[in-house]
């Protein structure tokens, strides 16, 4: 039997991304000795080329709607004028504080930061240039990378982690791909002022979300102006040269070519294990590279582990947090904490509309319960009569069982991330439509038709 002194240390963490830095500071606190390796910048894709700066991006996009509308409240706006330079340095000067931020949350948790490649090489292993570091126990939190496909004249294309620090706004760009990166970075350049496509292969957006949530989302977007191109793939893409209006050429399976200055493709996310040395260690992965794990992140090695979007499950920052924090709690001692509960995960989308959704979608509910009760409500909010915005907000909720519990809940309209993540702690409380109507409304908001919707659809 191996006594923790034998090593360098207690956990060497590969990534200082939302999971490895939560699983080390959790673990440093319960008294372990730790060290993160980190080969790029602190705060992985989340802080980096992810949730932060494209929240950012996205508030930035909203302003020409807002603009819009405030003409109906009386405001006089002249014409404004937007700069993707500024906020593309406002955007990296914030991250560059949180990276700041996230090194001083590991200095001051005890975690030992270590700058570089890591690579496994044995259970207790690991090589990060020429330095061999030794660990009772190795969590791998690399995260993903964007998938790009294998077409000509993909070296054209740019993933989301370039999007982010585009010289320049592009006049025309095409978005691929119909997941919620696609919708959110079609609704950021179009909002932005670019005349933006988003293609994508399927009739269907946001696929893994209730069906009527796409759908409301697509109609949406189309009145924002959003070209939408479904059941399309681009095949090729070529430089196009048409005397000073130079840009790329794609070529569709179905009808003309598009001409476009910039195409982004947002077709999926592969685990990052890629040159991690996994394999050779022993560690068993999936036909995608994800690590397989049990229950409790630990791999199919008994000292190396993996949480976060390395184990593909649900690549959410509040879960690889989630992750890290029960797997930390498990190897060093702290109080039981139970994985999360992958059915209960609320999460919004931020395109314009934003989209907010928690529990089951209607189909997932039918399969599951067999019998459930669907409530919708679809109508302009106060707000856009004056500004004569026709959106209108769409709400859902699923009801399910003897019990009537609410399944749930789903929203596509303003602000609809805030207002999920309060209806995500009544379904953790496993709340009933009963409870929902005995819920007094606030008025006058969006969120109290939630609780006042009594007729269910007809099945
Ligand atoms: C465009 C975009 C928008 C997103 N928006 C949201 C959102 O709104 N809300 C949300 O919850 N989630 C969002 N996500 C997902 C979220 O960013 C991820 O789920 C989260 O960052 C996963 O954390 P992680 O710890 O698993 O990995 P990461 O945060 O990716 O961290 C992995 C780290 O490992 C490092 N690394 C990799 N290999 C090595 C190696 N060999 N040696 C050393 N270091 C290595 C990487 O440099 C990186 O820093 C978004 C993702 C993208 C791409």
């Amino acid at each position: 039997m191996t006594t923790s002194s034998q090593f360098d240390y207690d956990l060497l963490v590969i990534g200082a991304g939302s999971g490895g830095v939560r699983a080390s500071r959790v673990a440093a606190s319960l008294g372990a000795r730790v060290a993160v390796v980190e080969a790029g910048r602190l705060g992985g894709t989340c802080v980096n080329v992810g949730c932060i700066p494209k929240k950012l991006l996205s508030h930035a996009a909203h302003f020409s709607q807002a603009f819009e509308e405030a003409r109906g409240f009386g405001w006089q706006v002249p014409q404004a004028r937007f700069d993707w330079a500024t906020l593309i340095a406002n955007k990296d000067r914030e991250i560059h504080r949180l990276n700041g931020v996230y090194d001083q949350l590991l200095a001051k948790a005890g975690v030992e930061l270590v700058t570089g490649r890591a690579r496994i090489t044995g259970p207790h292993s690991v090589a990060v240039g020429d330095r061999t570091l030794s660990a009772r126990h190795i969590l791998v939190a690399t995260g993903g990378r964007p998938q790009m496909p294998a077409i000509a004249g993909i070296e054209w294309a740019i993933s989301s982690d370039d999007a982010f620090s585009l010289p320049e706004l592009p006049r025309r760009v095409v978005v691929v791909g119909g997941g919620y990166i696609a919708v959110e970075f079609a609704s950021i350049f179009n909002g932005l002022g670019a005349e933006t496509t988003l293609l994508h292969r399927s009739a269907r957006l946001l696929r893994h979300f209730d069906a009527d949530l796409g759908a409301a989302l697509a109609a949406q977007m189309a009145h924002h102006g959003v070209q939408l191109r479904l059941e399309r793939q681009i095949e090729a893409i070529a430089q196009h040269v048409d005397r000073g209006d130079d840009g790329l050429q794609l070529q569709l399976d179905d009808g003309p070519a598009l001409i476009a200055d910039c195409v982004l493709f947002a077709t999926g996310r592969v685990p990052n294990t890629e040159g991690l040395g996994l394999e050779a260690a022993g560690v068993q992965l999936d036909a995608r590279g994800a690590v397989l794990v049990d229950e409790g992140f630990t791999s199919s090695i008994p000292s190396i582990h993996a949480v976060g979007d390395v184990v593909d499950r649900m690549a959410l920052t509040p879960v690889a947090l989630a992750e890290g924090t029960v797997l930390a709690h498990r190897l060093f001692g702290g109080a039981d904490k139970a994985a999360p509960d992958y059915a209960l995960v609320p999460t919004a989308v931020f395109s314009h509309p934003n989209v907010g959704t928690v529990g089951l979608s209607e189909a997932q509910a039918r399969e599951r319960h067999g019998d459930v009760q669907v409530f919708e409500s679809s109508f302009r909010p106060l707000t856009n009569r004056l500004s004569d915005t026709p959106e209108p907000v769409f709400l859902k909720l699923v009801v399910a069982g003897a019990d009537q519990r609410v399944v749930g809940v789903h929203m596509v309209g303003e602000e609809a991330g805030e207002l999920i993540q309060g209806f995500a702690v009544a379904l953790q409380c496993g709340a009933t439509k009963a409870q929902f109507d005995a819920t007094l409304g606030i008025h006058p908001t969006i969120a109290e038709e939630f609780v006042t919707m009594r007729e269910p659809v007809a099945s």
